[in-house]
């Protein structure tokens, strides 16, 4: 994963909310570079940085990869769907619009308390949901 891909992947955008006493800002990081271990998130409202430790990083770097090999197969996911079945059928879902527009939550223990990453993500092409 070299940095000159990085620009063709799109945004992989992680939040969380700040797990201090009380405090409930918003802390964001960018995944591509949390992964390589270089940034500080730091919190907006009480001005906390977090670091991510290796343990945490090799997480990181995990959901990364899943991130990558969906985007290698978004041109085939436009023709995939997953099939929910409700009461009276059952519904298609394409693969795009449920990686996509539903939230991709990563629950994760840091130090003593349990952290709810949410991920967004876009497509590297706009076409996918055409
Ligand atoms: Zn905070």
């Amino acid at each position: 994963m070299s940095e000159e891909t990085n620009g063709k992947q799109g945004k992989a955008q992680v939040d969380f909310i700040c797990p201090e006493n009380s405090c409930d800002g918003i802390v964001q990081f960018n995944l591509n570079e949390c992964t390589t271990g270089k940034i500080q998130a730091l919190c907006p409202k009480c001005h906390k940085p977090y670091v991510f430790d290796h343990e945490l990083r090799q997480k990181f770097t995990k959901l990364q990869n899943l991130i990558s090999a969906v985007r290698d197969a978004e041109s085939i996911l436009g023709d995939c769907c997953v099939s929910v079945d409700v009461p009276g059928g059952s519904v298609k879902v394409p693969y795009a619009l449920l990686l996509t527009r539903l939230n991709t939550m990563l629950t994760l223990r840091v130090g003593d308390k349990t952290v709810d990453f949410h991920l967004w993500i876009e497509p590297s092409s706009p076409q996918t949901f055409r």
